[in-house]
This record gives structure tokens, C-alpha cells and sequence, in this order.
């Protein structure tokens, strides 16, 4: 167990208040981490704080938004007074607006980086300084099957989470020597808020991604608890810069 053993450890993680968030939280928790939930909505936050607390987890919400940089360097700051230290980010907030390319309005482009992508530079970014101070930290980034792929309705989201990517891959080569391990994982089709949202807007989606996924099945935000526990904790402490998929091989079948 001391390879995932993750007693003592503080983690943020963004939109942490439900869906895959929770899921990488849950399997955190399950390895002993501190978790800070941090989004929005106060009220999915109460219930993702119970369930977290029914593991016998220690975690708290704090409110944020995370497309603002003062609120990111306040969220990392007020993580480290509560808690005394920050040892895992796991930048997972995001949004989506499906339409096609030429429709998108430019706030829509930018509401889309800026919570996508640029969020998640801004957290990193606050964050690098108190894991420096604690030897070394871990950051995981949320990127997609559109990190890889492209899809006629995913323009600003395939654009954000393929920058999510090589946003990994700078830091990860620029933090090394600070023993901060940065990676990504690219989840396939996960049935949360987020998807369930997209089965509405794209007609044969449920049924597309069953087709093609080899597990036959949508995922769960269960299915994401072991790699985040994997990432968050020693047993990846050669494991830096890498873009994971999490798809049940939707990615390598044809
Ligand atoms: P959800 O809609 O359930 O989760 C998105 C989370 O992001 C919410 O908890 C929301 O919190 C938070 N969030 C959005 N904007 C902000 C903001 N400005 N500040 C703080 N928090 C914010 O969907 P998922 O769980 O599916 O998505 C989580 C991540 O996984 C996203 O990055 C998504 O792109 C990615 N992903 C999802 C896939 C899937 O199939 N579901 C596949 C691949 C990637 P609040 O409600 O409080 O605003």
C-alpha cells in the first residue's frame, strides 16, 4: 500500500463537486488524501462532501472561479492555510458548447478556453510555488478524447483539450527537476452532467459510443478513481508528461 499510500497529502481538485472530479477525488480518498473541492455550486458540493466524508475523508469546498487568476492564486492559498500544505492538483473544471465552427460567437471561443484550458495554466501556475516547498508535488490534467480526435461540434473544446497536452507535456518537462510530476489523462465517454447534456445536442451519440468503445459501456466517474490514485500518489513518481487514456479502448479500436 505505501506505493498509493496517500495519508497526508492535500489535494485540490477543481469541479471536484460532482462527475469525474468526485470519481478522481473518491479513489484519492481512498488512499488517504485531504481533499479541496473547488467549484461553483455550493449545493452539489454539500452532497460530493458527504459522500467523500462517508470514506472518512477530511475535505472542505471553497468556492471559485477558476477562469480567474485571483481566484486560483486564492484558492491555492487559502488550501495551504487550512491544510498547511498542497501536494496534488487535479485541474478537471471544464465546459463544452457544441456548435459548428463558423456559428461560434467569439465569448463562446473564449468561455470555452478560458474554462478549459487557460484555468487550468492559471491553477498550475499558483500551485507550482508551495509543492516546490514541499519537495515535489503531482498535477493532473483533465484532457479528453478530443485531445486526440476531432469532432464537426467540438471546435473551442477539441482546441482546449489538445492544448491541454502540450500544456502537459511544457510543464512536465520544466518541473521535473522540482520532483513535480505532470500528466494528463484522457477520458473516453463518461456518463456524467456534462455528457448527458451532449446525448441531448447529438443525436446517435449513446449508441456511437457503445459501438465503438471494445467494453461496450459508457464510463462511470467510478472508473477514474484508480488512475488518479495512480497519479496522485509514489507509484508514479517516474511517470511525468504522459496523456493517459481512461476509455475502455475507445481510442484504439477502429
Ligand atoms: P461536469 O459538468 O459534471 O463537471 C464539470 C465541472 O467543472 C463541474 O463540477 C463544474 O463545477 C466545474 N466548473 C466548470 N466551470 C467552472 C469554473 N469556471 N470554475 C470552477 N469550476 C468550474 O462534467 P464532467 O465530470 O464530465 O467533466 C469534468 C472534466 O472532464 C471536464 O474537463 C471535461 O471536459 C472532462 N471530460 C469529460 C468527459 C466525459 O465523457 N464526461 C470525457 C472527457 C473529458 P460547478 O458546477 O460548481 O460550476
Amino acid at each position: 500500500m505505501t506505493l498509493f499510500d496517500l495519508t497526508g497529502r492535500v489535494a485540490i481538485v477543481t469541479g471536484g463537486n460532482g462527475g469525474i472530479g468526485l470519481g478522481m477525488a473518491l479513489g484519492m480518498v481512498a488512499c488517504g488524501a485531504t481533499i479541496v473541492v473547488a467549484g461553483r455550486d455550493e449545493e452539489k458540493a454539500r452532497l460530493a462532501l458527504a459522500s467523500l466524508r462517508e470514506l472518512g475523508a477530511q475535505c472542505a469546498f471553497m468556492a471559485a472561479d477558476v477562469t480567474k487568476k485571483a481566484a486560483c492564486v486564492k484558492l491555492v492559498s487559502d488550501t495551504v492555510a487550512e491544510f498547511g500544505r498542497l501536494d496534488i492538483l487535479v485541474n478537471n473544471a471544464g465546459t463544452a458548447i457544441r456548435k459548428m465552427p463558423q456559428d461560434y460567437t467569439e465569448e463562446e471561443w473564449h468561455h470555452v478556453l478560458d474554462t478549459n484550458l487557460t484555468s487550468a495554466f492559471l491553477c498550475s501556475q499558483a500551485a507550482y510555488a508551495p509543492m516546490k516547498q514541499a519537495g515535489g508535488g503531482k498535477m493532473i490534467n483533465i484532457g479528453s478524447m478530443m485531445s486526440l480526435f476531432g469532432a464537426p461540434y467540438a471546435t473551442p473544446y477539441a482546441s482546449s483539450k489538445g492544448g491541454i497536452v502540450q500544456m502537459t507535456r511544457a510543464m512536465a518537462t520544466a518541473w521535473a527537476k522540482d520532483n513535480i510530476q505532470v500528466n494528463a489523462v484522457l477520458p473516453g465517454w463518461i456518463d456524467t452532467d456534462l455528457t448527458r447534456r451532449a446525448r441531448r445536442e447529438v443525436e446517435g451519440l449513446h449508441e456511437r459510443v457503445e459501438n465503438r468503445t471494445p467494453a461496450a459501456r459508457w464510463g462511470v466517474p467510478g472508473d477514474m478513481a484508480g488512475i488518479a490514485a495512480f497519479l496522485a500518489s509514489p507509484a508514479s513518481d517516474f511517470v511525468t508528461g504522459t496523456a493517459i487514456p481512461v476509455d475502455g479502448g475507445y481510442s484504439i479500436g477502429m
